[in-house]
């Protein structure tokens, strides 16, 4: 069965500065099974009803302003993933799930920064699904349960977002500073009920984490971490990677789970 990978996509001149950051995707995607095709839930695609993009040849989106020019030279051609955005919107059905396939929605950065690491030759399918913000956790660890079966078919299920994400505090936060206590006491707090398997603690980290607002003043970084949730089997096991912080308060964590080696 594929594993399922959480990561945490960091600023847009990722690809321009990849730091330690990049050099863990590339060694994450040369330990992974070749998937048959990969389906991104990223922090930048948000719809009311679950999306999932079925383009045949997905264009890759630059969804974000005033960086340098060379970062929207950048593209990652991979093919789209008709065949497996079906097969997951048929999965969610299945589980209740309402669903709706977009025809020419391309990969935004949370997808395409990943996987340029990844699996930089581009080759592998790809689809995206989206996130409901108005949802809550638990309605995202479901439509990762949903889409379980799909890794027995040979599809990785990246949840791509980011552990902490509080721009604001990030550019206000002098350069060369230590983290602070409420990223560290937050991510700590992560880390262990990840590593516990409490799926309960995790579903009320806002009532329940320290500092779960100020790290997440809106929900869309964290939500792909719950897809990646529902859609693993053996939380439990998760290997903890890259434990980077960069910009002094935007933790790099990524998760790898239910990985055979
Ligand atoms: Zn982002």
């Amino acid at each position: 069965m594929m594993p399922v990978i959480f990561v945490s996509h960091g600023a847009p001149t990722l690809p321009l500065e990849p730091g330690e950051t990049g050099v863990a995707w590339q060694k994450l995607g040369a330990q992974l099974p070749r998937p048959t095709a990969i389906l991104v839930i990223s922090a930048h695609w948000e719809t009311h009803i679950p999306a999932i993009s079925r383009a045949a040849e997905p264009e890759t989106i630059h969804d974000f302003s005033g960086f340098p020019q060379a970062l929207y030279q950048l593209r990652y051609p991979a093919p789209g993933a008709p065949d497996m955005a079906q097969a997951a919107a048929i999965a969610l059905q299945q589980a209740g799930i309402p669903v709706q396939l977009d025809d020419t929605r391309g990969l935004d950065h949370g997808a395409w920064v990943p996987l340029s690491f990844l699996f930089p030759q581009a080759d592998i399918p790809v689809a995206q699904l989206s996130l409901q913000p108005a949802q809550n956790p638990a309605w995202h660890i479901a439509l990762g349960r949903a889409l379980r079966p799909l890794r027995e078919q040979g599809v990785l299920i990246i949840g791509s977002g980011s552990i902490t994400h509080n721009l604001a505090a990030t550019f206000r936060h002098p350069r060369g500073e230590p983290v602070p206590i409420w990223v560290s006491a937050f991510c700590d707090w992560m880390a262990q009920q990840i590593k516990a398997g409490d799926l309960d603690a995790l579903s009320a980290y806002r009532t329940l984490a320290p500092y779960a607002a100020q790290n997440h003043p809106t929900e869309e970084h964290l939500l792909p971490l719950f897809v990646a949730l529902g859609a693993a089997t053996h939380i439990d096991n998760a290997r903890h990677l890259n434990r980077v912080v960069t910009f002094g308060l935007l933790v790099m964590d990524a998760w790898l789970f239910d990985a055979e080696n």
